[in-house]
This record gives C-alpha cells, structure tokens and sequence, in this order.
C-alpha cells in the first residue's frame, strides 16, 4: 500500500488538486483511499441530540453509525496514523494535511513563502496554485494538477512506496523513517533497506496487521517456534501459520 501526503496552507489548492489526483488513479485502475487531518480542537463530526452523541456522553467509547449506503465508525481519541492506516488497504493512500509522518509529500501553495512553510526533505513535488507560474523550485517539479494531471500521477507512480511504519527504530543505520524516506526518494536507498521489509512474523486482528518493534517480533517468533519444535510433525522447513478463532 503506498501512502503519500498532500500539504499546504489553507486555500492553496489542496484538495483540489488531490481531487484530481483520486480520479487520475482510479482511471489508471488503482483503488483509492484517504485521510483528512483536521487541526481545529472544536471538530467531531456527531451533533448534539442525535442518537449516536448519547451513546458517547453515556460513555461508549466506539460508535458506529450504520445506514443504508455507508458506515462510520467514530472513534473517541486522536489516532495515529499508523494505526489508522490499519484500516486501510488500497493500493493508494493519500493523506490530506499530514505534516507528522515520514511518507513522500507534494507541497501545494500560493508563493513560495507557503512552498517554504511547509517545505521538508519527504517533499517529491510542488503543486497548487504557485505550479501555474514555476516550473521547478529547489529542483523539484512544480506541476500544476489542473492542466498536468497526467504527469503529476506519472511522478507519484514513480516516486511512492510502501508505507514506512514510522517506528524510527533506527535499525536500518538511518536516524529516523524521515531519513530512509528522503534517501529511498533520492535513489540512494530502496523499499527494501527498511527492516520491516524483511518481516518474519506478521500478526493480523480480523485481517489488519499488527505493527510490531524488532524486539517483540522475536519474542513472539522464537515462542511460537520453540512450541511448535515439541508437536508431532513439526518440520523446520516451511511457513508456520496459527489461526485463533475468538
Ligand atoms: S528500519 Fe525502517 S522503521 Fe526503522 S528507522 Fe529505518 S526506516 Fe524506520
């Protein structure tokens, strides 16, 4: 699943541009998702008096609205975007106003103040409303979305990658995700320089994965091997799979 971030100041042309960068994708036959951060503290997206608030003020701490045509599950917290990319499995992912994570960015802005602002070493390319009037800035494409939308998606095929799990566990010899993201995105690393793309041990929960640091990926593997040595028929070649049903 590989997971990019649109950013940039209000007005830019943000989800404009991210708008057609969805319809693009499904065009090329890949399944989109998305994410949209909200900074204001005031936001949630339940009302006063409806059903649904009285089962939170009475303290249910997951409320899911089920209706003919679409389900929302409301969460009462501020999640991560790790752990909310667990419920995610499109090909694409693209997250709307997500500064905290490592996974490649387009900057979208009216000036370059804006492209300034918001500029760090995951950014991949320049859109938005500044891409009418630059070609390039910092050596970066600035593609206007409106008229090149093409070669916009072409770059994304071209530069994004399987979602780095933000763990900055430093395992790579990179001091952070951000790191191994501006070195895959320069060429000088790839996907697979990421340890977690040497995973021996993937635990799921109804389907999504569970994240995990090396330390109890070889806790739970060595375990789960040094019981299964003790069963009859145990082989040491082959794949060990364990399903519990609950
Ligand atoms: S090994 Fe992977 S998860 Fe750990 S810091 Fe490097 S890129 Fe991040």
């Amino acid at each position: 699943m590989k997971v990019f971030s649109v950013i940039g100041i209000s007005d830019s042309g943000k989800t404009t541009t991210i708008e057609k960068i969805i319809k693009e994708l499904i065009k090329r036959n890949y399944t989109v998702g998305t994410v949209k951060e909200i900074r204001s503290h005031d936001f949630k997206m339940d009302v006063e008096g409806t059903n649904t608030f009285t089962h939170k003020q009475a303290g249910s701490s997951l409320v899911t609205v089920r209706g003919s045509n679409e389900t929302d599950i409301m969460h009462q917290e501020r999640m991560s975007v790790n752990d909310i990319l667990k419920c995610y499995s499109q090909d694409f992912v693209i997250l709307e106003g997500v500064r905290d994570t490592s996974a490649p960015k387009i900057v979208t802005a009216h000036d370059q103040e804006g492209i300034e602002s918001r500029f760090d070493e995951t950014v991949f390319a320049i859109s938005g409303r500044i891409a009418a009037e630059i070609q390039e800035y910092k050596g970066l494409p600035a593609i206007n979305a409106m008229t090149d939308i093409e070669k916009l998606v072409d770059l994304i095929e071209e530069k994004t990658f399987d979602y780095l799990p933000d763990l900055n566990c430093k395992k790579c010899g990179l001091s952070s995700c951000k790191e191994m993201s501006f070195n895959i995105l320069n060429n000088n690393k790839n996907r697979n320089d990421c340890i977690t793309s040497n995973q021996k041990l993937v635990v799921k929960i109804n389907g999504k994965e569970l994240s995990m640091i090396p330390f109890v990926e070889n806790i739970f593997k060595n375990t789960i091997e040094a019981v299964a040595k003790e069963l009859k028929g145990y082989s040491q070649n082959g794949d060990i799979e364990i399903y519990i049903k609950r």
